[in-house]
């Protein structure tokens, strides 16, 4: 007891892969953190996978059609182990997973992302229902956002969004019906005007929702819309 007690005051840090001490200051240990599936290229507009040989880095669907939103940032794949910790963060309360993936998205942001670009100058949660929010008793896009909030200073609206249709999860649907579900889906009580917004998601898996939301966002004179995600799918059907 003494043992275990002394040791976590030595070593505080637990990593949420492989469950021994860090070893640094952060809930994930070195190995298990260059383990993690960090994408390849991705289209620079909605961070689909694209080919080797398209050197354009816009995907074919977005040189297609126009977006309502101008960049997505997805930090990893959404494979093995980051499947497992969304899931465990949205539907098993493990807090602790939001707060390292925010960190480590919170380090892209500053050293790469944004490195030689501005910032966004405020940041909108993907909303959830209230509904959903009161049986979870959180918004896992929230707990993403708040190590960002803390370490890049810029300030979070969670107030002006509002998801007022609790829809049904995307992926038991057809593409047809994901379009339908989503429409009007949420609602804004504020205008954007010249706001560069950066929307966060855990995981972006059709970009139904994502679009339908940024298009609310850009019709209440939203200037430039940055899409944040911690993972993005390997495969997309949109
Ligand atoms: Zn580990
Ligand atoms: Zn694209």
């Amino acid at each position: 007891m003494l043992i275990k007690k002394l040791l976590s005051w030595l070593l505080p840090y637990t990593c949420i892969l492989c469950g021994h001490p860090s070893h640094r200051e952060q809930d994930l240990c070195l190995a298990c953190h260059q383990d993690l599936p960090t994408p390849k290229t991705s289209c620079n507009i909605c961070a689909a996978i694209l080919s080797a040989e398209n050197n354009m880095l816009i995907c074919g669907q977005c040189l297609q059609q126009a977006r309502p939103f101008d960049a997505t940032f997805a930090l990893f794949d959404y494979k093995t182990p980051i499947d497992k910790l969304l899931l465990e963060l949205k539907f098993n309360q493990k807090l602790v997973n939001a707060r390292v993936l925010g960190e480590l998205m919170a380090d892209k942001i500053q050293s790469t992302w944004y490195k030689t670009r501005p910032l966004p100058n405020v940041i909108i949660p993907m909303p959830l229902h209230f509904q959903r929010l009161r049986e979870r008793g959180y918004n896992q896009a929230m707990e993403l956002a708040r190590p960002i909030v803390k370490r890049c200073r810029i300030p979070v609206n969670i107030h002006a969004c509002q998801r007022i249709k609790p829809t049904a999860p995307q992926a038991t649907l057809t593409a047809k019906e994901r379009e339908t579900n989503v429409k009007q889906a949420f609602t804004t009580n504020k205008r954007w005007d010249n706001d560069h917004i950066a929307v966060i998601d855990d995981v972006i898996t059709t970009g139904n929702t994502m679009r339908e939301f940024c298009h609310l966002l850009k019709a209440n004179g939203a200037k430039r819309i940055d899409v944040w995600c911690c993972a993005r799918p390997i495969h997309r059907d949109d």
